[in-house]
């Protein structure tokens, strides 16, 4: 029995990432295979719940590979597997914890932002955390830092809600001015920069305005992307951007996108905010989430399981910020119950919401709602027509299934109707190439999880 399971094991080891392995398979058995009665012992319910959504098919391939007869798949609680953690009696209900949340996350010192330069203190270069995600734009703004003006100038960052625009810009003001406390930095939100312009229009004070920036010495301007509508407000920002870039002024700008996929931005300022380039903030890999959350432990002293860390990098796949979220508030649950984050973890306290890998959903139903959305029979999208609007669905079902079940290439070929499954590498590849540009693309995949999970 237990060489058939470590066959097993082997076999599942290598379809998986080794975080998710080594989380989840540990400490499972193989407990008995009575006439295709499999029963796998497990750590705790939570491990149940975990195994049977993600990876029964994964774990029933490896037994019939091994010659073992499957019909059915049942997990046991194995008492006995290291079982040290008795959950305390709960004294304090969640609403508290969510209330100590608020207030800790309220009672920062450096919280407040600067007056005169708009600028908030907690922002800096040493808590920005550098990974494949955003290296590129990180040593972009580390030259700037050196040499304001110069090589990139206007700086265009731009990425998805969460990932770090505000931060790292913010940063780059800190560090500029703790070198020259002298320089004149101005971080502005457009939609502030909008109702200031609006405000000083109707008091008769254009000029002030006009003057107030066109002293700076480095302007940012935070999310761009809402200038959508505001024609007056592009055209000041326009000339003012004309007149500080003239005199080798540092412009930072950011966006949720490029700015030739913003509507009605004028196609000159559009193309001047990315004459230098436009740097792109991504979707944190697992590795990149991990080193986050162990950098803000370092940061906050705060102890936290490794392993703990690697379930949390795992099942947030928004953003940073609700990265961030979920760690501060299993770390405050783990003070208030009195166990550590990764007791909590095993004992099913926490549940992780901020992904949609966790919820129950099947290949098969995935399939079928990409088909739908896309008007296609399962059976044409699952053809090997490659027909542009077809082929486009059976990619976008790929990446889906690879995103949402962490399926593998060959399982998602199977899926889809493919033979091979490098096609399903390319067609997963491709579209995270074209998600980074095309914005219509974005929204449908989002639509469609919501038509999957909703
Ligand atoms: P955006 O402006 O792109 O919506 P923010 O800059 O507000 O995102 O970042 C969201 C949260 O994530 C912030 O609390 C920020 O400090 C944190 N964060 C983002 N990227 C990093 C990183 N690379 N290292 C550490 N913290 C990060
Ligand atoms: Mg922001």
């Amino acid at each position: 029995m237990y060489d058939v399971w470590k066959n097993a094991l082997a076999e599942i080891e290598q379809q998986i990432s080794a975080a998710n392995f080594s989380t989840w398979f540990q400490d499972t058995s193989l407990i008995s295979t009575d006439n295709g009665s499999i029963i796998i012992g497990v750590k705790n319910s939570f491990y149940v719940k975990q195994l049977r959504n993600r990876y029964i098919d994964i774990i029933k391939t490896a037994l019939k590979n091994n010659n073992i007869e499957v019909n059915t798949i049942d997990f046991e609680v194995q008492t006995n597997v290291k079982s040290k953690v008795r959950p305390r009696e709960i004294t304090k209900s969640d609403t508290a914890i969510k209330n100590r949340v608020k207030t800790i996350r309220n009672q920062s010192p450096k919280e407040q932002s600067n007056h005169s330069t708009g600028l908030n203190q907690k922002y800096t270069l040493d808590n920005f955390v550098v990974g494949s995600n955003n290296d590129l734009a990180v040593s972009a703004a580390r030259s700037i830092i050196d040499a304001p003006g110069d090589r990139y100038n206007p700086f265009f960052l731009y990425g998805g809600p969460g990932l770090g625009k505000t931060h790292l810009v913010q940063a780059i003001g800190n560090e500029l001015l703790k070198r020259n406390p002298n320089l004149k930095i101005f971080y502005t939100p457009i939609s502030h920069f909008y109702s200031d312009f609006i405000d000083s229009v109707k008091l008769g004070k254009g000029k002030e305005f006009n003057l107030k920036f066109r002293k700076l010495d480095v302007l940012i301007i935070d999310d761009f992307q809402f200038i959508v509508g505001k024609e007056k407000s592009q055209e000041e920002f326009f000339n003012i951007f004309n007149d500080l870039y003239q005199l080798n002024k540092q412009i930072i700008v950011t966006s949720d996108r490029l700015p030739s996929q913003i509507k009605s931005v004028d196609e000159r300022l559009a193309s001047r905010l990315t004459w230098a380039g436009a740097f792109d903030l991504q979707l944190p890999k697992f590795e990149d989430k991990c080193a986050i959350l162990q950098a803000k432990a370092e940061l906050m002293g705060a102890e936290i399981e490794s392993e703990a860390i690697e379930y949390i990098a795992e099942n947030v796949n928004t953003n940073i910020r609700d990265l961030e979220g979920e760690f501060s508030t299993i770390l405050l649950m783990s003070e208030v119950r009195g166990l550590t984050p990764l007791e909590l973890i095993q004992n099913g306290s926490v549940n992780v919401n901020k992904s949609s890998k966790l919820r129950p959903t099947s290949p098969k139903q995935i399939v079928e709602k990409v088909a739908k959305y896309y008007q296609l029979t399962v059976k044409d999208m699952c053809s090997k027509s490659r027909v542009a609007n077809i082929k486009t669905a059976r990619q976008v079902a790929m990446f889906i299934l690879s995103k949402e079940l962490s399926l593998s290439t060959n399982k998602i070929a199977s899926e889809v109707g493919v033979k091979d499954h490098t096609t399903v590498m390319h067609g997963i590849k491709k579209i995270e190439k074209d998600l980074k540009l095309d914005f219509a693309l974005r929204d449908q995949i989002e639509e469609i999880k919501e038509k999957i999970y909703g």
